[in-house]
This record gives structure tokens, sequence and C-alpha cells, in this order.
């Protein structure tokens, strides 16, 4: 056991919150040696596990079954009827998934002696919160109560619904409309696109997907339009309403698309609400998360907070790196390692649209700015797979290289399986990859990959 508890403590972590970064919090002081406890009101895993990444990844690949079916034909399958899909079987099995994965949670930390409170936890002190009338006193207390969806105040507001219902809709949607143009609003309008419904997607702004790079925000909204969704862009919601037993939403241009669910994707905000951190001035900061320093300490010294309710990077596996990061501060370093470090550069990313989108480092917008003078290299083709398919999707990869150092600056892609390509090449972007090194490294034989090791050409 590397550190000492505190014996003027009955815990010396207290951890509000069991998603992905509470857990791995309260695990990894637990396994130190540290008495922890956790206190959670709804399901243990938090929004990944439950309502986030998990079950959307699940109905992903669901809905990519449709192109598989309609695929395999041009390879000499012949199915025998149309295939059907059947809403509710998917929600049955991803439940018993999801439910399998909360018991798992709770095993990990029983495991690592960490004790599970059940209830809301309400901070009455620097070192002290009250759960059910029980007082909880810690050493060190960490808030992770992540985020919730946030709707804007439209007229019908309370028609609508938000990600932490898609999962569970009493009927299949057969005509949806998703507000936004974000990730989640992204992800929806494919995965319930593939899975048979009439989708159109409305985002208020010029394109998809701020943030990402513009090559990729263009070719996603065309890809995801040859795939079916009506992506409207510059288009303002005014108001949703009933209408017979479907719902109606008045666009700002006036017209009104009939829908049977309206989903807002329109952001999220860190859960800071209700747990008496205005009493004890725990000061937010941009964004309206919990301010902290760069050892994850807020304005209240003994009180720390990592993932969404810090409102930066809202990332499950940034989360679980800060958690670990913490609880090296806290309690020490592991055996004979190093404490370790955050660093936020060069994080990869995906977003499950149809087809995915990965991304790691600047785009060249960003790089433009930065770096000053880059070269860009782009190869946009038909994967081998869609020679035979019929389907005219394509895919696109990108590379910005800082002209100055000859460093691969970032690395982008809009293709199959993108994600799984791209998260090995974010280990080479972080250990300082020149575009050198990229065109010295053997492709492998057919893949899409192999193009990141063969792009010679920059862009004019
Ligand atoms: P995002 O911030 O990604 O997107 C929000 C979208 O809603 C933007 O398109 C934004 O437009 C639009 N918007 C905001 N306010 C309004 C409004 N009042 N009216 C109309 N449109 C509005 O948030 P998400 O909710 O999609 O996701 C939250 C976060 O969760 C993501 O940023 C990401 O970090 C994480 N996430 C990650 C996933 C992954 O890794 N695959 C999957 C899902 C979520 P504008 O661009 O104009 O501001």
């Amino acid at each position: 056991m590397s550190f000492t508890p505190d014996p003027a403590f009955e815990f010396d972590l207290l951890v509000i919150g069991a998603g992905s970064g509470g857990v791995r919090a309260a695990r990894m002081a637990g396994q130190r040696g540290a008495r922890v406890a956790v206190v959670e009101s709804g399901p243990l895993g938090g929004t990944c596990v439950n309502v986030g990444c998990v079950p959307k990844k699940l109905y992903s690949y669901a809905a990519e079954f449709a192109d598989a079916f309609e695929q395999s034909r041009g390879f000499g399958w012949q199915l025998a009827g149309t295939p059907r899909f059947d809403w509710a079987t998917l929600k049955t099995n991803r439940a018993l998934e999801i439910t399998r994965l909360n018991g798992i949670y709770g095993n990990l930390l029983a495991g690592a002696g960490v004790e599970l409170v059940r209830g809301h936890a309400t901070l009455t002190g620097p070192h002290e919160a009250t759960v059910n009338g029980r007082t909880l006193r810690a050493k060190h207390v960490l808030v992770a109560t992540g985020g919730t969806p946030r709707v804007p105040d439209i007229p019908g507001r309370e028609l609508v619904v938000t990600s932490n219902e898609m999962f569970d809709l009493p009927e299949f949607p057969q005509r949806l409309v998703v507000v936004g143009g974000g990730y989640i609003a992204s992800e929806f309008a494919s995965i319930f696109n593939g899975l048979g419904a009439q989708v159109t997607q409305l985002h208020r702004g010029e394109q998809l997907l701020t943030g990402f790079d513009g090559d990729v925000r263009r070719f996603i909204a065309a890809e995801m339009r040859k795939a079916g969704v009506d992506v409207r862009l510059g288009a303002q919601v005014a108001s949703v309403a009933r209408a017979g037993g479907a719902l109606a939403v008045t666009l700002a241009n006036g017209e009104v698309l009939p829908a049977d669910t309206v989903l807002y994707a329109t952001g999220r905000v860190p859960h800071t609400q209700g747990l008496g951190l205005e009493a004890l001035g725990v000061a937010l900061g941009d964004g309206g998360g919990i301010a902290v320093n760069a050892d994850y300490r807020s304005s209240v010294p003994s009180i720390h907070a990592i993932g969404d309710v810090t409102a930066r990077v809202q990332l499950t596996p940034v989360a679980l790196a800060e958690g670990m990061v913490l609880v090296d501060h806290l309690f020490g370093p592991r055996a004979g390692k190093p404490r370790r470090e955050m660093d936020y550069a060069f994080i990869p990313t995906a977003v499950f649209t149809h087809p995915n989108i990965g991304t790691v480092g600047f785009t060249e917008e960003q790089a433009r700015e930065k770096f000053g003078q880059i070269t860009v290299f782009r190869a946009d083709f038909k994967a081998l797979k869609h020679t035979l398919s019929g389907s005219g999707e394509r895919t696109l990869m990108k590379l910005v290289v800082d002209a100055a150092s000859d460093r691969v600056v970032g690395l982008h892609m809009v293709g199959a399986e993108a994600g799984e390509i791209v998260q090995g090449f974010a280990v080479a972007l972080r250990a300082g990859a020149t575009k050198a090194v990229f065109d010295s490294t053997i492709g492998i034989h057919p893949t899409a990959a192999e193009e990141f090791v063969t792009m010679r050409e920059p862009v004019a």
C-alpha cells in the first residue's frame, strides 16, 4: 500500500457520480489503499454506459445491417424475402447488455473495496455530504456528476425528446426530425436513417459538425445525404406542436415538417445543480462547469471535479484519464511508476455517423492559423468493397503537415471504421511522426488505411 489513510475522516475520498470518471477514480483510489465511497442515484456507469457511447454504438451496428443486406447482392448473396427490422428486439437485447455492464461496474467497485451509497448527495461542507439522512465525511471530495442534454426554450419544448429517451422510444419513429448539427445529432440521424426511419436533420449553422475540418464537414454532409438523410442547413425551428397523433415542426421560414419523434441534440450542460455547490462557494467557469486547476481542484481546496461536469472535453476516455491523474495526485503514483500527467494535445475522436468520422490533431483551418506554412494531402476514393457492393459511398482521408518541421499535425478520415483506423495513427501523431516517417511506413494492402502512408502529392 502506497498511501496511509487519514484517521480524522471516515473516508479518504468521496466520489459523487458513478459514471466513467467517478468509477475509475474510485476504483484506482480503492486499489491504492484509500477508503472510498461513491454516491449514485441512477444506474452505474453514467451517461456513456446507459444512454451514450455504448447503446449508441450497439444501435449503430444495428443500422449497418441495412447496408450489408443491400450490398450483399453484388457479392452473389440472394436474400429470401425482405429483411425486417424489429425495434422491440433491439431494445430488449440492448437493455440486457447494459444491465450486464451495470453489474460489472458494481463488481469492479466492490472488488476495489469501494462502498457504493445509493441516493442523491448534497454537499453540506468542504469535507461532507449527506445522502438520505446519512452524513459522509471525507478528506477529499470528487464531483463527477457529468452533464445533461440542453433543450432551448422553444414553444413545444415539452413534446421533444433528448438522447436520454431515444434508446427506449415506445414506438419506432417512422419520421424523425433531429435538431442540431453536432456529434449526437449527426450520429442519431445516421443511425435512425439506417434503421429505416425517414430522417430530417435541421442544423442552424452553415455546415454540420462545427469545429471539425472543413473538408470533413462538407464530405460527411454529402455522404449522409447520399445515404438518405435530409440534411438541412441554416434551418431554425420556430415551434413544435401536436398534429393529430403526431407532431409538426414549424421552421422559421414557415415550412411545416410532420414527425413522429423530434430529437433535440443541441448540446449538453454540466450537472452542477442541486449539489450544494453554490452554498459552499465552489466557483463555476466558462460553460457553467466547475472551474478546476491543473490538479482538478476547485475553488474549495478539498473539492475536486473531473469529466463532463467541468465542461471541457466531453469524452469518456478523457474523464477516465483525468480520474487516474487525480488519484495519482491525491494518493501517490502506483508502486514503481511515475505520477501520471494529463496531456490534452492530440486527443483522437470519432463520430459514429455512417460512414464514420475519425480525427486527431489540428484541422486544416486551425493548422494554418497556428503553423502558418502547412502542406495538405488528401485522397477521396471509392473503397474496394464498393466496386461490387453497388454503394456510391466514398472515403475521405486527409493529412495536415507543418511545413517547417515536416510533422504530421492533423489526420482526418471519413469512411468505414474510421474510428478504428485513427486510434492507431493517434499514437504516431502523439509521438511526433513526420510525413517522412509516414512515407517510409509500408502499407497493408488492400486496406483503406494504407492510403495514409501512400499520399505523395500535396493538394495545390
Ligand atoms: P455538440 O456541442 O457537439 O453539438 C451541439 C449542436 O447543437 C451544434 O450543432 C450546435 O450548433 C447546436 N445548437 C446549440 N444550441 C442550439 C440552439 N439553441 N438551437 C439550435 N441548435 C443549437 O453537442 P452534442 O449534444 O451533440 O454532444 C455533446 C458532447 O458529447 C460533444 O461535444 C462530444 O464531446 C460528446 N459526444 C461524443 C461522442 C463521440 O465521441 N462519438 C458522441 C456523442 C457526444 P452550432 O454548431 O451552430 O453551435
